[in-house]
């Protein structure tokens, strides 16, 4: 049963939770931390639920499920309990000559009433993972999941029902419309995780209330392989890019290769793909450890990319084979392809890797300069010139120097992207950041009072004091 049910009874625990802002924001660090320590032993209880439901919902291995969702969870929820003494401690800064007397400290103070939006790619992860920085932050939560996993949604509810008071926490289920609806209530903070376009609509939403916003967004990654990389290296990262049936917002959309090894490239990733899935289609013992697209209709829509792709003139170099009903696509690679074709066009959020070719870094630079910026770029290069002037000349939220994917699994980096691939970043500390406003505090702390000198009237005195704080404000 899920938690939440109707839009009538979302408003109410809106209301309810708003009681509660004040005092949930008080909860001592110890009171946190024990709420997290709850959390991640009812995850422990839950995990079989939750890994059958992931399993239902996107045919995940438990293996991966264990790596991609479960183990950055955990380590979230544990860096949390660990850090946060540091994290909330309120930071004592400078205090300029000018306001001798006084002392400043910066207090972080929870942003308050929070809404969750999550995507069905990684369910559990991407819904349960910004909780522990809205928690960690004291912060009350509204939670809602994609509609499009609801085996996980629905473990994910009993999870929620069974630690947190819905005063606290709560976790509704809904499509669109119930994300649309609770939209229109007045959050101090928005978190959502999506499509650019979903990710309008939230922005356009929160304008209303002005709430601030947190928006992971996604779009085309790219992965650039210059002449000097090792092929066999690209290729064996490059395996990642079908984890999840490729339906991961950081894995490699598509490859920018150097001409001269095209060749070698697709030969060798081939060859890969072969030997780990099977020449034709996905071999019987590798099914259990690959994933299905999310829908009959995703599926649809990737099958007519590829057959787009090809009728516009790209060669099917390895895959393309699909069945709608078990929602299965094979591992698949384009070559040849144009940006006339939707595979170069739209996010692909599937198993299907482009592959086009480039002669020289500013061709590379100036095709990423004309494109929104990714949420991820990879570069594949053995020369460190090459690398640090794809650094210096694109955008994008991370960037990993000869490897795929990894900059999520490490706690110490932000996870964000920027414009068409987010705003914000999350993740441990920058976690506790987005769900926390700073407030600036200064406290008088000789009895001196430099405000009277704003009495008037005006005069010669005022006139020496002024220049006074002009020549100290121009001091280096
Ligand atoms: P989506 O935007 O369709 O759905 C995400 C959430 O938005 C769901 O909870 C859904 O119910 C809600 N939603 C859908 N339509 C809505 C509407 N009209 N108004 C309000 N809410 C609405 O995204 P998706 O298809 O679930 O996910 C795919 C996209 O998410 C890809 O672009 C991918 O790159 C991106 N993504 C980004 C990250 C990241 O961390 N940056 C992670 C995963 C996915």
């Amino acid at each position: 049963m899920s938690q939440v049910s109707s839009f009538n009874t979302c408003q109410r625990l809106f209301e309810q939770q708003q009681q509660q802002t004040l005092r949930i924001g008080q909860l001592t660090i110890k009171e946190r931390q024990v709420l997290l320590r709850d959390f991640s032993k009812a995850l422990d209880r839950h995990r079989p639920a939750l890994l059958a439901a992931l399993e239902q919902d996107l045919h995940k291995h438990a293996f991966e499920a264990d790596l991609s969702e479960f183990w950055l969870l955990y380590e979230e929820i544990h860096f949390a309990i660990r850090e946060l003494p540091f994290w909330a401690k309120p930071e004592r800064v400078a205090t300029p000559l000018a306001l001798w007397g006084t002392r400043s400290e910066v207090v972080s103070q929870p942003k308050g009433q929070v809404l969750i939006l999550s995507p069905w790619n990684y369910p559990l992860l991407l819904t349960l993972m910004p909780l522990v920085g809205a928690l960690a932050a004291g912060n009350t939560a509204i939670i809602k999941p994609s509609e499009l996993a609801p085996a996980t949604a629905e473990a994910m509810a009993a999870l929620i029902a069974e630690v947190f008071d819905p005063t606290h926490v709560a976790l509704v289920q809904g499509g669109a419309e119930m994300a649309e609806a609770l939209l229109e209530l007045p959050f101090n903070h928005i978190f959502y995780t999506g499509s650019p376009r979903v990710g309008k609509i939230v922005m356009a939403a929160a304008s209303k209330h002005l709430a601030s916003v947190t928006l992971e967004l996604g779009g085309k990654s790219p992965i650039i392989i210059d002449e000097s990389a090792s092929v066999k290296d690209a290729v064996d990262k490059l395996t990642v890019k079908w984890l999840n049936a490729g339906q991961t917002c950081i894995t490699a959309d598509y490859v920018l290769v150097h001409r001269s090894l095209l060749e070698p490239f697709t030969k060798t990733l081939k060859e890969s793909l072969v030997k780990n899935y099977g020449a034709h289609g996905v071999k019987p013992d590798m099914q259990p450890s690959y994933g299905c697209v999310i829908t009959q209709r995703h599926t649809r829509r990737l099958a007519d990319m590829v057959d787009d792709a090809v009728s516009l003139g790209a060669t099917l170099l390895h895959g393309g084979d699909y069945d709608t009903d078990k929602r299965y696509m094979g591992p698949t690679v384009l070559t040849g392809v144009t940006d006339d074709m939707q595979v170069m066009q739209e996010e692909i959020f599937g198993p299907i890797l482009p592959v086009k070719v480039f002669d020289t870094l500013d061709e590379v630079i100036g095709y990423l300069a004309h494109r929104p910026k990714p949420l991820a770029l990879y570069i594949f290069s053995k020369k460190r010139t090459s690398i640090q002037k794809l650094l210096a000349n694109t955008r994008a939220g991370g960037t990993g120097i000869n490897n795929v994917m990894l900059h999520i699994t490490n706690r110490y980096l932000p996870f964000g992207g920027s414009n068409n691939s987010g705003i914000g970043h999350y993740r441990g500390h920058f976690s506790f950041k987005a769900f926390s406003e700073p407030r600036a505090v200064i406290r008088q702390v000789v009895p001196v009072n430099p405000l009277k000198l704003m009495a008037p009237p005006y005069g010669k005195f005022h006139k020496r004091v002024a220049s006074m704080l002009l020549w100290l404000a121009k001091r280096p």
